[in-house]
């Protein structure tokens, strides 16, 4: 697509660029999405596998289902979007990446700043003491992993249905998102708060935000302009855009 020239100038001059992503910048890596018709959440429950409630009612089927995700993560490599993202932060060298995603893709691909808003699938923690652990797995003949300090359920590392986002992750991205000249948001549905609301504030702050998104997503209406595009195409076009 022919992009505007007010947008090609705004990212031109941009001395603060936040971009957020979601699950769908790491579509092309073969990692699924949630809300897509092909999405996980069309296939389980997510109440069941991602919430506290769930991982209490049934630990096992909660750990066969994150470990089920993290082979694919861990097989996945960054695509074309991400690879981008990184050269960009080399033009761009305050740029923060704001993600949602728990696959770690962007860090893969050598971008630094990323502050992850739901945690990490990579990593693990006790449900009791809240000890810190990696790569953890269930064990043979399923038994669940136990914490060594007080035999409490080890649990992954990401933020379930109901919980808080991590305190340090949501207001570093709030400041950002405030500071921020050019937002851009991309592979997100926008359903989910309260990243979702990140861009709203962006755009209150006077930020020019930028949907990156094949499909209209409940922010559309409310974008300064909007890249239909897959996330890895859009990404190429911009650091295209910004090494001429
Ligand atoms: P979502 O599933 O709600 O929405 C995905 C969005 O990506 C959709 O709007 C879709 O149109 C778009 N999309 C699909 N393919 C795309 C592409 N190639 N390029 C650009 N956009 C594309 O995802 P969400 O908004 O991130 O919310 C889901 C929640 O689930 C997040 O909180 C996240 O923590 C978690 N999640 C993470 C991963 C991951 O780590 N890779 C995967 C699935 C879900
Ligand atoms: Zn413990």
């Amino acid at each position: 697509m022919e992009y505007s020239e007010n947008f090609v100038n705004r990212l031109l001059q941009s001395k603060r660029l936040v971009i957020l992503t979601g699950a769908g910048t790491s579509a092309e890596s073969g990692i699924a999405t949630f809300r897509d018709p092909e999405g996980l959440w069309s296939k389980f429950d997510p109440l069941e596998l991602a919430s506290i409630d769930g991982f209490l009612a049934n630990p096992k089927l909660v750990w066969e289902w994150y470990q089920y995700r993290v082979n694919i993560i861990n097989n996945a490599k960054p695509n074309g979007g991400h690879l981008a993202i990184t050269e960009l932060q080399k033009i761009k060298d305050n740029l923060v990446i704001v993600t949602q995603n728990v696959d770690r893709l962007h860090q893969k691909a050598g971008s630094k700043n990323v502050i992850e808003l739901h945690g990490d699938i990579i990593t693990n923690r006790c449900f009791d003491c809240e000890k810190q652990y990696l790569g953890k797995t269930l064990l043979p003949n399923n038994e669940l992993p136990k914490c060594n300090f007080c035999n409490g359920k080890i649990r992954p590392n990401v933020v379930w249905f109901g919980e808080q986002l991590p305190q340090k992750a949501i207001s570093d991205s709030e400041n950002h998102a405030k500071k921020s000249d050019v937002f851009l948001i991309a592979g997100t549905s926008s359903e989910v708060y309260p990243a979702a609301g990140l861009s709203y504030l962006a755009k209150q702050y006077g930020s020019f935000v930028i949907e990156i998104n094949p499909n209209e997503t409940n922010f559309s209406s409310s974008a300064d302009y909007i890249i239909r595009e897959k996330s890895s195409h859009a990404f190429q076009n911009i650091l295209n855009i910004l090494k001429d």
